[in-house]
């Protein structure tokens, strides 16, 4: 068996996984990233086209400020590439007049001086002529907002960080159980194909799969729900001519890069298991998408289906993510639970993972295990 030795070994290339790899890498720590399938491969929840950013939470404070600081790193990167892997060109909420959750954005986003506009039904109309408006419906614009091009960005970092000397290891790293610990510390992971990992420190970042990994900690703990998204070829070039734009429950992207104007549903599917799940989008899901286009967009109603994919949330029992120590062991960390908000904020989760290990923050609520529930109450916009 090969023994390495690693100062933290993150379990986990998707968002998480990466963002703490580099945080910590940069903090001058020796890093390894070990995942079975690569950066954002197809079955992860960091996998697909594309997420939405935007800073709009409502009250949350938290989240407001992670989105808004998350911002500058994610351009960052996409300044290091030809092709952009942040698409900055806002995002639109539209609602309905006196939505309470856009009234207490508009005070958070104010207080921390990030920029948003409002918009009229008749502005709306003149600016979006393909967007079909009520009288009773008003949008919120947040200029920073935008696309980040998931597996891409994900897959980008990664390639950074090899080359600035963080290991990437190929591997599935079996189950860790409390009865492996000496004296409440892990030292080690093992693979199933038999490489062994020792570090101080361990970042679980497993995304739907953690409850796998980490069962004693997990168990009940992780909803993960099926999520589909559809592509449609319109013959109006919606990149330049729309935003981002969330309407929920649905939500969706102009067609960039040319891939298809982007419609997706955030409503919670039924629970699935990430190795066997089937991957073809429903009938009824396209349906629904296309209901959803005749009313908002009426051009792109019949537009032909160009692609379709089905991915997971995975949801905690509030929607808020963990990040806290395993209950078992002081030097392993429990990263995850992104509940379908996650990815925009894979910076500063990295920030946050990097003061948990240097124990420059003690765990926290809201995003505490003890915190997780056993049924399902999401409160998080
Ligand atoms: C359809 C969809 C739309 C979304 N929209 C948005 C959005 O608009 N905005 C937003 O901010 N967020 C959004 N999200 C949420 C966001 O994408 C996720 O919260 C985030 O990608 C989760 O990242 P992760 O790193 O926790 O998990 P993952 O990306 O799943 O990464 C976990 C990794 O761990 C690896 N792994 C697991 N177990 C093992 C093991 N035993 N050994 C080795 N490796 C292992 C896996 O191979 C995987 O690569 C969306 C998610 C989906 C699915």
């Amino acid at each position: 068996m090969k023994l390495r030795n690693y100062d933290v070994v993150i379990v986990g290339a998707g968002v998480f996984g990466i963002w703490s790899a580099s945080k910590l890498h940069n903090a001058g720590k020796r890093v390894a990233v070990v995942d079975f399938g690569g950066p954002a491969h197809v079955l992860a929840s960091s996998g697909g086209e594309s997420r939405v950013t935007r800073c709009s939470y409502g009250e949350d404070e938290t989240y407001t400020e992670w989105a808004f600081r998350s911002i500058s790193d994610w351009q960052a990167i996409s300044a290091k590439t030809t092709t952009p892997i942040f698409h900055q060109v806002g995002v639109l909420r539209l609602h309905k007049e006196n939505d309470e959750s856009i009234k207490a954005s508009k005070r958070l986003l104010a207080q921390y001086d990030i920029p948003f506009t409002t918009l009229s039904p008749s502005k709306l109309r003149d600016q979006f002529p393909v967007m079909q408006v009520r009288d009773d419906e008003a949008g919120f614009f947040e200029p920073q907002g935008g696309a980040l091009m998931a597996k891409r960005s994900v897959q980008l970092l990664a390639a950074n960080l090899a080359e600035s000397g963080v290991t990437f290891l190929s591997g599935l790293v079996s189950p860790i159980s409390i009865q492996q610990g000496h004296q409440g510390v892990l030292p080690s992971v093992e693979t199933v194909d038999g490489q062994q990992l020792k570090a101080e420190q361990f970042v679980f970042a497993c995304g739907p799969w953690l409850d796998q990994v980490c069962p004693d900690a997990m168990s009940g703990r992780l909803f993960i729900t099926r999520q589909e998204v559809f592509f449609f070829a319109t013959d109006v070039d919606t990149a330049g001519a729309l935003p981002v734009w969330s309407d929920l429950p649905f939500y969706g992207f102009p067609s960039f890069e040319g891939r298809g104007f982007k419609v997706a549903n955030d409503t919670h599917g039924h629970f699935i298991n990430p190795d066997t799940e089937d991957r073809n989008a429903s009938k009824k899901g396209e349906a629904d998408a296309r209901a959803y286009l005749h009313n908002r967009f009426p051009e792109f109603a019949d537009a032909p289906l160009s692609e379709t994919r089905v991915c997971q949330y995975e949801n905690s029992s509030d929607g808020h993510f963990l990040m806290d120590r395993h209950p078992g062991f002081e030097n392993v960390w429990l990263v995850g639970c992104g509940s379908g908000h996650g990815f925009k904020h894979g910076p500063a989760v990295g920030d946050h993972v990097l003061n948990l290990i240097n124990r420059t923050s003690e765990p926290q609520e809201p995003f505490l295990l003890g915190s997780k529930g056993l049924q399902q109450d999401r409160i998080v916009l």
